[in-house]
């Protein structure tokens, strides 16, 4: 069924039970920055029923989607965690929505983002270490059957430049660098974690930041079950500390989770969701 009037959504994908985590903080900051359109958490089958119960606690509406193979040879480049990255692709399924904002669970939102949806059918903000190719944790976008059609039968044939879903979708948008201003975001709705260790970079920024992005190998929740991963990540903080203003993005992404711990505890909902849709799980 398609979209009869403007509809919208702040959606995320979880495709394996590790990111869980990342996708109940991003839920329960959305919620927090007072978004007021609905949300919607995709995840794959490899997610359990307690995992979306708990993520229905912070998003509208928690979806199922088929897994989407990942075509390019991202695993032989040690990369295993770009194995199921490609599902990304099912958000231009959604044709509910006529716009949607999606964030990687791997991210945090500290602003608000209504802005973005006056934005035309594609949108992003540069990567910082390819900055003519956009970032694809933070995407702007109309679902289109027609679109996903396209972009499945060409999944195969145009090429990935690092891998992901990322050098696939600036393949098939390729003209996001030369093309219209319209379809560049500013940078404040996607910055990379490691924009903190510039300090000149991160202070210009800093009050601004829409979305939080922790990209790259290690997710602040990395190592968190085993004492090895305990005592490094309080390795890192310490070294960071010295190195960066205070709240650090590790910090900032642990003081939300604490708060997501609390809410998680009582019956409140954070903010009002626009509607009331019927949980699909
Ligand atoms: N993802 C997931 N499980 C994985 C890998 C990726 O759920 O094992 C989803 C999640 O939304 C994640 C997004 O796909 O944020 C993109 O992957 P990631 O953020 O790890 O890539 P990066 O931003 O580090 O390049
Ligand atoms: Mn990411």
């Amino acid at each position: 069924m398609s979209a009869q009037y403007p509809r919208f959504a702040c959606a995320t994908l979880i495709t394996t039970p590790d990111y869980v985590i990342g996708g109940l903080v991003l839920g329960f900051s959305v919620k927090r920055s007072r978004w007021p359109h609905e949300t919607v958490a995709l995840v794959t089958p490899d997610i359990g029923r307690a995992d979306r119960e708990r993520l229905a606690r912070v998003w509208d509406r928690v979806i199922e989607v088929g897994q989407i193979g990942n075509p390019s040879r991202a695993a032989e480049w040690g990369l295993a965690s770009f194995r199921t990255v490609y599902t990304k692709l099912r958000l231009w399924e959604l044709t509910d929505y006529t716009k949607l904002v999606f964030i990687d669970a791997d991210a945090v939102v500290l602003g608000g983002l209504d802005d973005l949806l006056e934005r035309p059918r594609f949108a992003a903000a540069p990567c910082v270490t390819a900055p003519d190719q956009f970032n694809s944790g933070v995407i702007v976008l109309e679902p289109s059957l027609e679109t996903f059609a396209d972009m499945m039968s060409r999944r195969g044939e145009l090429p990935s430049y690092d891998g992901s879903d990322q050098g696939f979708l600036n393949s098939y948008f390729r003209d996001w660098y030369a093309g219209p201003p319209e379809h560049r975001l500013p940078l404040a709705y996607n910055v990379p974690r490691l924009l903190a260790y510039y300090r000149p970079a991160w202070t210009r920024l800093n009050g601004q930041i829409k979305v939080l992005h922790y990209f790259g190998p290690r997710k602040p929740w990395a190592g968190r079950s085993s004492l090895r991963g305990r005592v490094l990540q309080w390795l890192i903080a310490r070294i960071t500390s010295l190195t960066m203003d205070r709240p650090t993005p590790a910090d900032i992404w642990w003081e939300l989770h604490g708060e997501l711990e609390d809410f998680l505890r009582t019956d409140e909902q954070v903010g009002a969701p626009a509607s009331s849709p019927a949980r699909e799980f």
